[in-house]
């Protein structure tokens, strides 16, 4: 990565920069860099159309702020035993969001918990449907915000963290793809956003969420209680007047082509600017690497933490699979099965379209 980094940046004649970089990710992960934040802000004035390609190109140098050793603690952590599978409304649950919690505070965040019980639950997006397992007493989703220039306009990034949990007779469900791998992801997004010391032009709110295995229930909470003193205190525009983006990731651990490595993207086309966005990221980028297009429309189909988002047509990106394994939903899904490599490529996609939604707009 580091000699690609190089081999673009002296393409583009930014060695210099590149170099002083590589030293702060290598040495100092989190430290602020003044330098790099200023030549970030002045992005801001573009917009993506002039400047999409050198911003990419900004992104480009904090790729190395993504560390695959930190992917693997954190689905040992979420995947072990003594986790049982996370099954919203557990102490284990408990125990995976109070890990997610320190994860955020060591990367530099003040996580604001949103904790919901069944009967807020209930008030909030109805009772479960007739037939349906009753919504677990208490669960909580947790969110780590980096404030923007625009206070009141928000990109959310969000991935489930909990899982199926114990089942009689079955075992034990590990969930490393299903969502330990989109957990890594968030978190990564979160440390690099922070390393890389740019003051966004929208508040991006960084979610795990709850009970996504019980019908999406922590990111319903979220979209239906919006705005919420819980996660955006004082807020008080509609979610779709408020949140310019969401962004999902829901099993991006895994590959059916280990030798060249995919990943599906799909977006709300309502929204054409998402393709072009990715599509410009992943030219620059250069990554060995397939992306996979499933267009989608704002009209709330989905199996995943988007498809609230959906319902109110923010405009959203989800990624997920490039195919339906054999070990979803069952305890052979394992962290040995996860392509590492395909998990940092599609954390770096994904960062160097955050980096410009964020820097640029969403427009
Ligand atoms: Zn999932």
């Amino acid at each position: 990565m580091k000699d690609n980094l190089f081999a673009v940046a002296m393409k583009r004649g930014r060695f210099i920069l590149a170099s002083a970089v590589l030293l702060v990710c290598s040495f100092q992960l989190g430290a602020a860099d003044n330098s790099r934040g200023e030549s970030a802000k002045e992005g801001n004035a573009a917009s993506y159309a002039e400047g999409g390609h050198d911003r990419v190109n900004d992104a480009l140098h904090f790729f190395d702020l993504y560390s695959t050793d930190y992917a693997k603690r954190v689905v040992d952590y979420l995947t072990q035993r003594g986790l049982k599978g996370r099954e919203a409304g557990t102490k284990e649950a408990v125990k995976a969001m109070k890990f997610i919690v320190k994860e955020f505070r060591k990367a530099g965040y003040e996580p604001l918990l949103q904790p919901f019980s069944k009967e807020e639950l209930e008030a909030a997006i109805g009772k479960p449907k007739e037939g349906k397992a009753a919504y677990p007493l208490q669960q909580c989703n947790v969110v780590a915000k980096l404030e923007g220039s625009e206070k009141d306009k928000f990109i959310v990034i969000g991935a489930h963290y909990d899982h199926l949990g114990y089942i009689e007779g079955v075992g034990i469900h590990p969930g490393a793809d299903d969502n330990a791998s989109g957990i890594v992801a968030l978190l990564s997004l979160a440390r690099m956003m922070k390393a890389a010391d740019i003051v966004p032009r929208y508040t991006i709110l960084f979610c795990a969420w709850d009970g996504e295995e019980k019908g999406s229930l922590g990111s319903k909470f979220f979209v239906n209680t919006w705005p919420s003193d819980a996660v955006a205190p004082g807020c008080e525009a509609s979610l779709k007047e408020s949140v310019v983006h969401y962004m999902n990731f829901d099993m991006v651990g895994r590959t059916i082509t280990p030798e060249n490595p995919g990943v599906m993207f799909a977006w709300n086309n309502n929204y054409p600017y998402l393709l072009k966005i990715c599509q410009a990221a992943q030219k620059e980028i250069d990554l060995p690497f397939q992306v996979l297009l499933d267009e989608r429309r704002g009209d709330g189909r989905g199996g995943s933490d988007y498809a609230p988002f959906s319902a109110q047509d923010i405009p959203f990106i989800a990624w997920m699979e490039d195919f339906m394994h054999v070990d979803y939903h069952k305890p052979t899904d394992t962290p040995d099965k996860l392509h590492w490599e395909k998990l940092r490529k599609t954390t770096q996609l994904a960062f160097a379209i955050l980096y410009n939604l964020s820097t640029v707009g969403c427009e």
